[in-house]
C-alpha cells in the first residue's frame, strides 16, 4: 500500500482507520482516536451507527441504482421529509456539495430565464465562501488560491465583504440572479453572518424579485441543533444546498427550492446519473429517521452549548495559542494563535482529530450523536494539546 498511485492532491497524515464506532476510531498506529472532524462533518450519526448498518444492508439487496429515467421510490420519501421538515417544495438530487450549488447556480439562472428575463444571471456570493472545487462553484467562492491555473474563470459572479449588507445592495443590479450565501462559513473559519444582516439579505432578494441561495452543506443535517441553519436564524432562502451529513458518510448532496424557485430547470435541462439512487437515497431516509426523532435535536443544542462553553475555558487559559471560540451548535472553531498546523498536530498527538479551516482555525464539527462525556474528554485533550504547543514554543525560544 503506498501513495504512488494516487495524485497527489492532498496533503494526507499517514495514518488510516479500518475501526470505528461512534465518535471513536482505531488509528492504523494502534492508538484510539477521538473523531472530532467526522469526516468534515459528514459522518453525522457517527461511524457505525446500527440504524445506518442496517439500512445499508437491507439496500444491498435490491437494486442499487437504475438512473433517473424511471422512479424511485426511497428517493422521491427522501424529498416528501425534506419538504415536509423544510420550506422546500421540491428537491434535486445529486453526489456533492459541489454539484448541489451548480444545480442551484443553475435553478437561479433558469428561474429568471423562464420569466423573460436571461440576462438575470449574476450571483452575488461573500469573501472567504467555499461553495466547491467545480470549474463554476470555485468561481462562486472567489479564492485566488483555488482559482490560480485553471484559466478564465466562469464569469457572472460579484463578490462582497464579509456581513456588508451595504456592499450587497451595492452589487444588486437589473442582471443580479441570486444571493449566494453560507450562514456560517466553514471552510472560511468558522464566520458567522450576522443574522441581521441575513435579514437584510432576504429583505434586498425580495425588493429586487432575485433568489437567496443558502449554502448548508455544512451547516445542515441539525449540526446547529435544527434541520437547517436556517430555522435558528428565522431566515428562510429561496434555495437550499445540502450534502456533507445527508448521507451520514455515504455520498449523496441536495438542491432544495420552493416551487417557484425551481421551476426554471424543466425536463432536459438540468440532470445526474447517479443522482439520487435507490441506495444513497435509503440511506438519507436512514440518517433523517435518527436526525429527526422526538428529541435529538434539542439534545444537538444542549451539547453544543456544553461544547462551546468547555472550549471557552481553554481558550481563556492558553491566550498564547488560542484567541477565541467561534460557532454555533455542533459547528465549532478556535481561532488559534499558534500555527493551526502546529495545534491540530499537538491534538492528534493526544489521540483527537481536528479540522483546519481558513489560515488559523480549528474546527470541531463531531457527530451529532456525541455524549456529554465524550465532549468533556475531547475538551482534556484540547487542553494537554495546547499545553503541549506552550511547551513547544517555550523551547524553540529558549
Ligand atoms: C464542503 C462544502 C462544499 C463542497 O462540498 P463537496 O461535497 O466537497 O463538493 C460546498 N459548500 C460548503 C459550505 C461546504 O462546506
Amino acid at each position: 500500500m503506498t501513495l504512488n498511485s494516487l495524485f497527489k492532491t492532498y496533503n494526507r497524515v499517514d495514518l488510516s482507520f479500518e475501526k470505528g464506532e461512534g465518535v471513536w476510531l482505531e488509528g492504523s498506529d494502534g492508538r484510539r482516536y477521538l473523531d472530532m472532524g467526522a469526516g468534515i462533518a459528514v459522518t453525522s450519526l457517527g461511524h457505525a451507527h446500527p440504524h445506518l448498518v442496517e439500512a445499508l444492508q437491507t439496500a444491498a439487496t435490491k437494486p442499487w441504482h437504475t438512473s433517473n429515467l424511471y422512479r424511485i421510490s426511497e428517493q422521491e420519501r427522501l424529498a416528501d421529509r425534506l419538504c415536509d421538515a423544510t420550506f422546500a417544495d421540491k428537491v434535486f438530487f445529486c453526489n456533492s456539495g459541489a454539484e448541489a450549488n451548480e444545480a442551484a447556480i443553475k435553478a437561479a439562472r433558469r428561474y429568471h430565464y423562464a420569466k423573460g428575463a436571461p440576462n438575470r444571471t449574476r450571483i452575488v456570493t461573500v469573501e472567504g465562501a467555499f461553495h466547491g472545487r467545480t470549474l463554476g462553484t470555485i468561481a462562486a467562492g472567489g479564492s485566488p488560491k483555488y482559482l490560480e491555473g485553471f484559466g478564465e474563470p466562469l464569469t457572472g459572479f460579484d463578490q462582497v465583504p464579509f456581513n456588508d449588507l451595504a456592499a450587497a445592495k451595492k452589487a444588486v443590479g437589473p442582471d443580479t440572479a441570486a444571493i449566494l450565501v453560507e450562514p456560517i462559513q466553514g471552510e472560511g473559519g468558522i464566520r458567522v453572518m450576522d443574522p441581521q444582516v441575513l435579514r437584510g439579505l432576504r429583505q434586498l432578494c425580495d425588493d429586487n424579485g432575485i433568489l437567496l441561495i443558502f449554502d448548508e452543506v455544512q451547516t445542515g443535517i441539525g449540526r446547529m441543533g435544527t434541520l437547517f441553519a436556517y430555522q435558528s436564524l428565522g431566515v428562510t432562502p429561496d434555495i437550499l444546498t445540502s450534502a456533507k451529513g445527508l448521507g451520514g458518510g455515504f455520498p449523496i448532496g441536495a438542491c432544495l427550492a420552493t416551487e417557484e424557485a425551481s421551476t426554471g430547470l424543466v425536463p432536459g435541462t438540468h440532470g445526474t446519473t447517479f443522482g439520487g439512487n435507490a441506495l444513497a437515497a435509503t440511506i438519507g431516509n436512514a440518517v433523517l429517521d435518527v436526525v429527526l426523532s422526538d428529541g435529538f435535536l434539542d439534545a444537538v443544542k444542549q451539547k453544543g452549548l456544553l461544547a462551546k462553553q468547555l472550549l471557552a475555558g481553554i481558550v481563556d487559559s492558553h491566550p498564547s495559542v488560542f484567541a477565541e471560540v467561534r460557532g454555533e451548535g455542533l459547528m465549532l472553531g478556535v481561532k488559534c494563535v499558534a500555527p493551526i498546523g502546529d495545534v491540530v498536530t499537538a491534538a492528534r498527538n493526544e489521540g483527537l482529530l481536528l479540522i483546519p479551516a481558513g489560515e488559523s482555525t480549528a474546527r470541531l464539527l463531531p457527530a451529532l450523536v456525541v455524549s456529554d462525556e465524550e465532549i468533556r474528554e475531547a475538551a482534556t485533550r484540547l487542553d494537554k494539546a495546547a499545553s503541549a504547543v506552550e511547551s513547544a514554543e517555550a523551547s524553540a525560544k529558549a
